[in-house]
Formats: C-alpha cells, structure tokens, sequence
C-alpha cells in the first residue's frame, strides 16, 4: 500500500494565510505533510508527499497526474491519497467557524468514505469537531480536484480555520500541530487495518 500525502499550496498561491498574515497555509501543511510521512515511514508504512517543491504552487493536473502514475503502476486498491490542508470561512477578516473537516468527491467509492470516517473519528477524539454542524456520515462531499480528479480512495483534510482565532492559536502551537499529525497517523493507520 503506498500513502500519498499532498501539502496543497505552494508560496506562490494567491490568499491562504490569516488575516493577521502570522500563518500560511503552504507552510503549515507541509509542517504536517513532512512529519506524517516520517512518522507513517518509521512504523513501516510506505508514504510519500507528492509535492515536494516548496518555491511554486505545483497544479492540480500535475498533482493529480502525479498519484493517478502511481495508481496505474501499483492499483487503485494499493494506494490511497491523503491532501492536507487549513480551512478559512471568508476572505479577510476574522470568523467564529471552527474545527476539523474531511472531505470527499460527490460521487466517492466506499473505501474513500471510510477512510475520511476514521480521519474524523481520530480528530473527533482529540477534541477538534469544533463548532459548526457536522454531517451524520462524518464527511463533506465537494468536488475538490484531488479528490474528484484521483483514481484511488482519496479524501482532503481541512485541518481547523486560520481566520478564527482560536482555531489560529491551535495551528500555530507544538502541541496543535502534533495532535494534527497524529489524528492522521492513527486516521490512517485505523483504516487501513480494517482492509486485512
Ligand atoms: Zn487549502
């Protein structure tokens, strides 16, 4: 099983920081992209981020192509994709919107549902649902490229809102990016255990 993680975003997207500008969201998801795949790595997972460049925003054709290569090299059902991310409920100015989100395409295949159910279930566990309603599958659907456009399970993480306060407060601290890295680990982890 290969796990492709995308830290979508690059410093040349437009927007996508707070609106105080202490927090970018091309850094932070790669501030959790880079030690999800060590710490998948050191217990004997397969995983790699799909992006790698740092100085330009890589497309999304190019990253979709990039995981649908290896979806034809190994199988739809030996890799899943993962795409991490922050949230913002405007474009400027702060919000009261909080907590974790995981989304789906529209039309997902059961294995891309149960992956994003057990992501939730890990960040619902380390108290991160936030304030707004959430589904009752767990799971937002939108046609977001990654997810729409992939040919294996893949969902999108939208990890808290940078233009909430609080929420901003958790993203930027040790602890906050720890928990987010290891909702995903075990998120992961958890699913793919159920596949044996
Ligand atoms: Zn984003």
């Amino acid at each position: 099983m290969k796990i492709l993680i995308d830290n979508g975003h690059g410093k040349t997207t437009p927007g996508k920081c707070s609106p105080d500008r202490s927090f970018f969201e091309w850094q932070f998801n790669r501030e959790i992209a880079i030690p999800l795949v060590e710490e998948l790595k050191r217990r004997g997972y397969d995983a790699e981020r799909i992006v790698t460049e740092d100085d330009y925003d890589v497309t999304l054709t190019e990253r979709c192509r990039r995981v649908n290569s290896w979806v034809a090299k190994l199988g739809r059902k030996n890799v899943i994709l993962v795409s991490v991310h922050a949230n913002a409920a405007g474009n400027g100015g702060w919000r009261t919107a909080r907590g974790f989100s995981v989304f789906v395409a529209k039309v997902a295949s059961d294995a891309s549902h149960r992956l994003a159910q057990s992501l939730y279930a890990a960040a619902d566990k380390r108290g991160l649902r936030g304030n707004r309603s959430v589904p009752k599958s767990h799971y937002w659907e939108a046609n977001f490229a990654m997810v729409k456009n992939t040919k294996c399970p893949a969902v999108l993480t939208e990890n808290l809102f940078y233009d909430n306060m609080k929420d901003l407060a958790i993203l930027k601290s040790e602890e906050g990016k720890r928990k987010i890295v290891d909702l995903h680990v075990e998120g992961i982890i958890n699913y793919l255990n159920t596949l044996q």
